[in-house]
């Protein structure tokens, strides 16, 4: 892999940026704490100094004379601090250990008088913390040293410690990249591979990544996505399958009859007229068929555009089934009309909602044979309910929930002979959802089927 390919993954960006914050923290941190702890320390030695030096100064103030002189010094030479006394006139007269030029150069002037005070504290620049002490009034005084030397061995500790830890860090950090980079990035490139896949056509994917989390989540959502690609692609052919045999068959019709009309095939001038009276019949299917596809291409592609207007659905439906009774009685069935006359008035497509009635109306006259059609319209809450019953073969119960697909047909010999393309209730579903309406059937064979719309009223 380029090394431009690993600074771009995902897991190597944020590890970085993890690394980089936590490194940032404990610096800050550490810096907190180093300077708190040498002040604190140096504080805790400072006190200690002035405390003991004010201890010797009393007991020699008790007794100021050689041997308690010699025995302050003796206290001190064990210990890693060191005293040093000097006289009324600021000369050295003890000391616990050799006094350097360290030690000699914060001994106070002469004339100079200090109580009890801390005369030096910078470890850095000093070899040592130096207090100095008064002995009585006129006595000279005591000066407590303590080496910087071991505050100073105290803090390269620290720092190596701090060092250790920034180390650690960083050693931390490639590891949670390489956590990451396995939690993260394996099932992104994994999802990659996928989608690349999917792009060349091989919807179907299987996508295995654990857990439940975002990325998870992702990847369950791709493969939905490839699986209702699939789905598409599917229906898709089927349709162009459906719609290539749809128009060959009455095609095949038209051609075979014309040919047979204009080469004189025919034996008498009914048997020419009933030929053409054929062709008629498929041209019109054909036609009526296109036009459904139209429509249908139309919802398929969103450009199903709803031209809303105020109207009653009383008056629409009224002059469907105006125009359809003499198709119905031609099959000699009564269309009752029983529709409330006053409805509220509700937005909708006017043409559209036509259309729907149309079609189950018509499709009432079709599958009926004897019997009555009733439409009937009424409120239930805040819906309009619009039922179109009839008493007609009705559907078997295995077909109902197909017959909303785009060109089923239960029957498709029945259908031949009553002209039917199978679009019709699909259309019809699509129209009643795009207003936001629910559409349902029941029916049973032999007794006849109820077709019922539920339109909100507002
Ligand atoms: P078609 O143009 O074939 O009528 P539709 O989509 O309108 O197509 O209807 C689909 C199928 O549902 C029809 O082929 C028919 O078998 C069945 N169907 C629709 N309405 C009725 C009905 N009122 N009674 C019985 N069967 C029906």
């Amino acid at each position: 892999m380029k090394f431009t390919q690993r600074i771009n993954r995902v897991s190597l960006k944020l590890g970085l940026l993890f690394s980089s914050v936590f490194l940032a923290l404990i610096f800050i941190l550490e810096m907190v704490l180093y300077g708190v702890f040498t002040n604190i320390f140096v504080d805790y030695v400072t006190q200690d100094l002035l405390a003991r030096g004010n201890n010797h100064a009393k007991i020699l103030e008790a007794n100021y004379n050689q041997s308690t002189i010699d025995h302050v010094v003796t206290m001190e030479k064990g210990s890693r601090t060191a005293v040093l006394i000097t006289d009324a006139k600021n000369q050295i007269i003890a000391s616990s250990v050799k006094p350097d030029q360290d030690m000699k150069s914060h001994i106070l002037e002469n004339g100079t008088v200090k109580k009890n005070e801390v005369i030096e504290k910078d470890w850095n620049e000093h070899d040592y913390l130096i207090a100095v002490i008064s002995i009585g009034k006129n006595n000279g005084h005591l000066y407590m040293y303590y080496p910087s030397k071991i505050i100073k061995e105290i803090v390269l500790v620290l720092k190596i410690l701090i060092f250790f830890t920034f180390i650690g860090t960083i050693l931390l950090s490639f590891g949670l990249i390489g956590i990451l980079s396995q939690k993260l990035t394996r099932p992104l490139l994994i999802m990659k591979d996928a989608t690349k896949r999917m792009a060349k056509g091989e919807y179907e994917q299987t996508i295995l990544i654990k857990g439940n989390d975002e990325v998870a989540q992702l990847a369950k959502s791709i493969q939905s996505l490839g699986e209702q690609l699939q789905e598409y692609e599917d229906t898709r052919n089927d349709f162009l399958a459906d719609v290539s045999h749809e128009l060959r068959t009455p095609l095949t019709y038209i051609k075979g009859y014309s040919d047979i009309v204009s080469k004189g095939m025919y034996k008498t001038s009914e048997e020419q007229a009933e030929y053409i009276s054929i062709i008629n019949k498929e041209a019109n299917r054909l036609s009526f068929l296109l036009n459904d596809l139209f429509e249908m291409s139309k919802l398929q592609v969103g450009k199903f555009e709803l031209k809303r207007e105020k109207a009653d659905v009383h008056i629409i439906i009224e002059k469907v089934i105006n125009n359809l009774i003499p198709a119905a009685l031609e099959k000699g069935i009564v269309i009752k009309d029983e529709t409330a006359i006053h409805l509220p008035e509700m937005y909708m497509d006017v043409q559209r909602m036509e259309q729907v009635f149309y079609n189950l109306i018509e499709n009432a006259i079709k599958y009926t044979d004897k019997g009555e059609i009733t439409v009937k319209s009424y409120q239930q809450k805040e819906m309009i309910v619009i039922e179109i019953k009839d008493t007609g073969i009705g559907i078997p119960s295995q077909d109902i929930p197909k017959i909303w697909d785009r060109f089923y047909r239960v029957d498709k010999s029945r259908t031949r002979k009553t002209g039917g393309s199978g679009l019709g209730l699909f259309l019809v579903k699509q129209i009643v959802e795009g207003h936001g309406g629910r559409i349902f059937v029941n029916s049973v064979e032999d007794v006849g089927s109820i077709f019922s719309i539920y339109l909100k009223s507002n």
